[in-house]
């Protein structure tokens, strides 16, 4: 057995690497630089982890996310690997014991947040170490594009400057060209090797429906999928979060908002439940979640339109990392569009920056608003492509009704024209079917020629008309003027007839996550035995103070439940148990079977 494949095996427990996996940590072992982009759950840390044990030397890890070193560090030396962190949570003193230990290479891992890394003084200390390897994580914030930028990571450009002779590994899940490329320049990983696994995370279900009363279907969706599940809501401001939190813990559910406006150590007390505890809802701002380490969050949903692809994926994609199936759900109006509009023309950033933000916003509506496969528009946002529509989202599985709505697009578009562009949505409804309101005869507009030649559309009709026009860049909303449509180049063609428009018919979306995704116990498994090695888990980790999965994770526990072991033998043979695992809790897991089968 080869060196890493022993690593893996004894002190990992696991029996393969996944496919991508094994040839990125032998470059990594052999001193090559690499920039691996690999979906969430995809098993990014065991390719610094294994190299950093076949290496001589410590390996630093770079990462932004100092609340989450402890609970690395603490999953670490459950696997009897030698690791710690440094950060501004630590002392003077803590700190300098750590680096002794570095120089006398006492340790295998070491964690620094990048602000911390750039320090003259920890330079020179890095200098004075043997190192391993450097990983950098979450290498997206080096981008001045992208959503989490930090400044911090720009300074890493050393590590290629001063440290040549030590292999660096770059990952991150999401990642667009642009990105990919600021990467690769700034931690100088032109002539290393380039790894972009699939980007697909086929366990998730995706699940978009129009806003209606955005509670009622929330409340709906998490009813009928996931009464008990860890999950998490996303809201746009802390006010909604709030308000949104304290309904949902009247309505029965363990719900804690989660916003920069809450002090720290709300903030703490509230992730660290989410992570200790099982079934807490955390319904946040995009502040929550870069990171955040927990393998069995069942669904993630959106009450209000993030503002990019990006975004909503890398949200998303917290949802099941452990594989295991898992939900998002998203609603969406016409209001998220204008508010998101409104945010960008205010947001600083120069000419440039805004258009290629408006561009971005305009795919995350084109995905909204699509009536094929989601799955495969995602994907190929990414650059990726999927042959078959995938058949586990909601488009797959229910497909939209479509209708003609050419003749329906003329009118609003000649409509909106004819009023002199100078009115908002409900208005030129009220053209198009004839109404007699006040505004009307104010401006005389029951003279216009297209006055009331709309009767046959209802006004939620005439909504999802404006909506789709509005989302697919044909009609433009006016902020400054309180939200006036005026058309756009684009709409030409539709005027002119010389081209048609298909359009989702808006109908109540009928449910397509009712297939229970809390992971249902599989048949050959004793739901008595699976409780007990449960309860025994969740002893030992309160006993640590650590999250369950850290003890096991639900993969290995099912497993156990399974097979049931009652030797060493049979226990190191479950995927998931290694040697320090094996030595540490074997016993005490045995002991559970034993008294619960007999
Ligand atoms: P990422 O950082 O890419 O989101 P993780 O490194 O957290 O993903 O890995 C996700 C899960 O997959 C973890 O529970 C990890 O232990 C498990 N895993 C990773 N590699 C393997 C493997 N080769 N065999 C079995 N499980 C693995
Ligand atoms: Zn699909």
């Amino acid at each position: 057995m080869s060196d890493i494949h022993h690593i893996l095996k004894s002190r990992f427990g696991y029996d393969q690497f996944r496919p991508a996996q094994e040839q990125i940590i032998s470059d990594l072992v052999s001193g090559e630089n690499l920039m691996v982009i690999m979906p969430t759950g995809g098993g990014k840390s065991l390719c610094y982890q294994v190299p950093a044990l076949a290496r001589a030397g410590c390996a630093i890890v770079v990462s932004p996310l100092i609340a989450l070193m402890q609970d690395q560090v603490n999953a670490l030396s459950q696997l009897g690997i030698r690791a710690a962190f440094i950060n501004s949570t630590l002392d003077s003193r803590q700190v300098y014991a750590i680096e002794q230990e570095m120089l006398k290479g006492e340790l295998d891992i070491v964690y620094m947040a990048p602000e911390r890394l750039v320090l003259p003084d920890t330079l020179k200390l890095l200098k004075r170490v043997q190192l391993s390897l450097f990983a950098i994580d979450e290498a997206h914030c080096v981008s001045q594009w992208g959503h989490d930028f930090r400044a911090d990571y720009l300074g890493l450009s050393v590590l290629a400057e001063q440290f040549a002779d030590v292999p660096r590994i770059a990952l991150t899940a999401t990642a667009d060209k642009r990105t990919r490329t600021e990467i690769i320049e700034r931690l100088g990983l032109q002539s290393g090797r380039h790894y972009v696994t699939g980007f697909d995370r086929p366990n998730i279900r995706y699940q978009i429906e129009l806003k209606r009363n955005a509670k009622t279907q929330l409340l709906k969706f998490i009813k009928t999928n996931h009464a008990n599940d860890a999950g998490v809501v996303y809201c746009m401001s802390r006010a909604k979060v709030e308000d949104t939190a304290i309904w949902l813990q009247g309505e029965g559910f363990n719900a804690l908002p989660y916003h920069a406006g809450l002090d720290v150590t709300t903030r703490a007390n509230h992730q660290a439940r989410f992570l200790r505890e099982d079934s807490v809802i955390i319904v946040a701002t995009i502040a929550f979640g870069m990171g955040i380490d927990k393998p069995d969050v069942r669904f993630v949903a959106h009450l209000d339109m993030p503002k990019t692809i990006e975004a909503y994926y890398q949200e998303t994609g917290r949802a099941g990392r452990d594989g295991e199936p898992a939900n998002t759900f998203m609603v969406y109006g016409l209001q998220d569009v204008i508010k998101l509009r409104q945010m960008m023309l205010d947001s600083e950033g120069n000419e440039e920056h805004k258009r290629a933000e408006q561009q971005r916003l305009n795919a995350m509506l084109g995905l909204c608003e699509i009536t094929s496969c989601r799955r495969q528009a995602l994907l190929n946002y990414f650059g990726e492509y999927l042959p078959k529509p995938c058949g586990n989202c909601d488009t797959c599985i229910s497909p939209p009704p479509t209708w003609d709505a050419t003749t329906a697009a003329q009118k609003a578009l000649s409509a909106t024209y004819r009023s002199g562009q100078r009115f908002g949505v409900s208005h030129v409804i009220d053209i198009l079917r004839g109404s007699d309101t006040q505004k009307i005869r104010q401006f005389g507009h029951q003279e216009l020629s297209t006055f009331g030649v709309g009767k046959d559309l209802d006004v939620d009709q005439w909504r999802s008309v404006f909506r789709q026009l509005v989302a697919r860049g044909y009609l433009d909303v006016d902020l400054a003027r309180f939200g006036a449509l005026v058309l756009n180049e684009r709409c030409r063609p539709i005027l002119k007839g010389e081209q048609s428009i298909d359009m989702r018919r808006d109908v109540k979306t009928k449910n397509t996550t009712s297939r229970r995704t809390r992971t249902p116990l599989p048949d050959d498994i004793d739901v008595g035995l699976w409780e007990a090695l449960r309860t025994c888990r969740r002893e030992l980790a309160d006993d640590q103070n650590v999250p369950p999965y850290v003890i096991f994770n639900d993969k290995t526990l099912q497993e156990m439940a399974r097979v049931a072991p009652r030797s060493y033998a049979e226990m190191s043979a479950i995927s998931g148990v290694g040697d320090r695992k094996l030595e540490k809790y074997g016993a005490t897991f045995m002991r559970v079977i034993n008294q619960t089968l007999g």
